[in-house]
């Protein structure tokens, strides 16, 4: 049979062949191109990094991308994941709760994602099954081949319709040979047989050895890696060897020799000293090229958009490698052993301190055991904190003590979450002498309960997927820090389940506590600060401002604790800070005008 006759018979809807091809309404098999990034050898090798630095290079040439991540797992998303064992829980604007690689595509794409650029096996196995009970598999037994991997392939076809992306980037999680992915690599085979020549290009990512004892680098481990992915019917188009140092010629021969792919797509893909160069390193291989000409995108590359996206990011590179100064800023938490739960976090400081050219040393203060008496100690010689979005008990005297010291001793500070709600249970106890204060998730019993559950999750059950979750507008108070920060409104990204109990905004305002930050619809507090006359930086945050953040748009909350813990290291050098949106309002008139203090006031109630 030519190609066309299997087309026709894989488009044969009557149930009488073999082939099943459910296309989504307005698909046009072949328009767009996939690039699918599997690991072999070992996990744990920058999947997403590479991957998302992959498709920042063919997006920098004016192509549009859509990312997606595969999950093998069974949880519908990973908001009940453990941080601990998984790093953090990653929330895009529409509320899904994902892996954090779709941080790492939302931050080198500069671009906000969907619920479309995340799929777990649990959410292809329910569509699955609840399309059975309506009857959808015309009387045939439902099977993983062709029905589940249909559905896979599905997800990414629905992803190019929406997008309307030139190419879909598609990351497969785990490690080839794993079971919980096996059906992901099986349907990846089948798209690239649908879809056409030329229209799928499959890069293996794999791991070259170097061991201290032999002083070379050996290829075996590759090779078997990439063996496996052969037996699974993929042939690989590029290959990427991830290892220390520059993987030599004579390995990447070998490695092309034993996977039947061309020396010249067989990259070395070493280490390099930050994750921002990768883009460049993969351009210097060719990666790029290769890429393109096997899609046969070529002629669609505008090159002035490619020079232009360099330039941006060289000029952000140039800000990392400029910074003389340095600053620490402390992170207080729970889950300090383990890096990957602020990765988000790291993210934003980063960023800022590429804004400021400085750089910014993390030192992680561990909450568990400090009460008021230790945190002055435990915070010496740190010049900002940050208090981080937390669940449950553990470590919150510790936290509210870092706080009440930031608080009195003027160290720059921001309240991230549940860092914002312990900054106004802190306020609470010594301003207004609500010596009870406390949050319901801690104290049920408390007399001053000042964060309580959100009234809409007090008739919630069950854990996943339940939260208050996702991009919120934020109404912003005139004449504060904070209409500084974003002029009258800004969105911000959430996930929490109590909030300040607005019975004690009179109390704790009268205090002092300015809240400049609320929801427009309901009365949620969602930014508070200490006026700047009074602090130098004390500013805390019911959203997750770290999610927003972008290489080359910091988050104003980090820039402003950055800029102050800089004032605070170097107190008579540094320049004062202006931030995005007052250097926007000073080159355009067209911005929306603030809101007035009376407007605010109407709008709150
Ligand atoms: N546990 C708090 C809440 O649910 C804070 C959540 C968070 O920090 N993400 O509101």
């Amino acid at each position: 049979m030519d190609s066309d006759g299997i087309l026709n018979s894989i488009r044969d809807q009557s149930g009488e062949t073999e082939f099943y091809l459910p296309l989504p309404a307005g698909y046009q098999l072949g328009r767009t191109k996939f690039v699918i990034v599997f690991g072999t050898v070992m996990s744990g090798l920058g999947k997403g990094i590479f991957s998302s630095s992959l498709a920042k290079c063919v997006q920098d040439k004016g192509l549009r991308v859509s990312p997606i991540k595969l999950e093998g797992y069974l949880n519908i998303d990973s908001g009940t994941l453990n941080p601990f064992r998984h790093g953090e829980v990653f929330v895009l604007d529409d509320g899904t709760e994902c892996d954090m690689d779709l941080g790492t595509y939302e931050r080198a794409l500069d671009q906000d994602l969907s619920r479309l650029n995340f799929a777990t096996s649990g959410q292809v196995y329910r569509r699955v099954l609840e399309r059975e009970r309506t009857g959808a598999y015309l009387g045939r037994d439902v099977q993983m081949i062709p029905h589940v991997t249909g559905e896979v392939k599905n997800r990414l076809r629905e992803l190019a319709i929406a997008t309307k992306a030139d190419v879909v980037f598609v990351e497969i999680g785990g490690t080839v040979g794993d079971v919980e992915n096996a059906h992901f690599i099986e349907a990846m085979r089948q798209l690239a047989f649908e879809e056409g020549q030329h229209s799928v290009c499959f890069v293996a990512l794999t791991y070259v050895l170097e061991p201290p004892i032999l002083g070379e680098q050996k290829s075996k481990a590759a090779q078997l890696g990439i063996r496996r992915l052969l037996e699974c019917g993929v042939q690989p188009h590029i290959i990427a060897c991830r290892a220390q140092s520059p993987v030599t010629r004579k390995v990447r021969e070998k490695i092309a020799l034993f996977s039947n792919v061309p020396p010249e797509r067989v990259f070395s893909m070493h280490d390099c000293e930050s994750v921002y160069l990768i883009p460049e390193l993969l351009r210097g291989a060719g990666y790029d090229r290769a890429v393109m000409e096997w899609l046969e995108l070529t002629p669609r590359a505008n090159e002035e958009a490619e020079r232009v996206a360099r330039e941006r990011w060289g000029a952000y590179l140039n800000r990392l490698r400029n910074a003389t100064r340095q600053v620490s800023i402390g992170i207080t938490g729970k889950y300090t052993a383990v890096r990957d739960a602020y990765a988000s976090i790291l993210k934003a400081l980063e960023h800022a301190g590429a804004h400021l050219e400085c750089k910014v040393q993390v030192r992680w203060v561990d909450t568990s055991e400090l009460t008021e008496e230790t945190a002055g100690e435990a915070l010496r010689e740190i010049h900002g904190i940050i208090v981080p979005g937390a669940f449950g008990t553990r470590g919150a005297t510790g936290k509210i003590a870092c706080l009440k010291y930031a608080r009195t001793q003027q160290l720059p500070c921001l309240g991230i979450c549940y860092g914002f709600q312990m900054a106004v249970i802190e306020f609470a106890r010594d301003v207004c002498g609500l010596e009870d204060a406390n949050s319901t998730e801690i104290d049920n019993e408390c007399r001053h309960p000042v964060i309580d559950l959100l009234p809409e999750q007090k008739k919630i059950e069950g854990l996943g997927g339940t939260m208050r979750l996702g991009g919120q507008d934020v109404l912003v108070k005139p004449g504060t820090l904070a209409a500084r920060m974003f002029g009258a409104r800004t969105r911000l990204r959430f996930r929490h389940r109590y909030e300040v109990d607005p019975r004690y905004l009179p109390q704790l305002e009268a205090g002092g506590m300015i809240f400049s930050g609320k929801s427009p619809r309901a009365e949620i507090m969602n930014i508070l600060e200490l006026r700047e006359s009074l602090h130098p930086y004390y500013v805390g945050t019911q959203a997750h401002p770290e999610l927003t953040s972008r290489p080359l748009s910091p988050s104003p909350f980090f820039l402003g604790l950055v800029h102050a813990a800089l004032r605070r290291a170097y107190p008579d050098s540094v320049q004062p800070l202006a931030y995005p949106a007052e250097a926007a309002g000073e080159e355009s008139s067209g911005v929306s005008p603030a809101l007035t203090s009376h407007e605010w006031r109407m709008e709150r109630t």
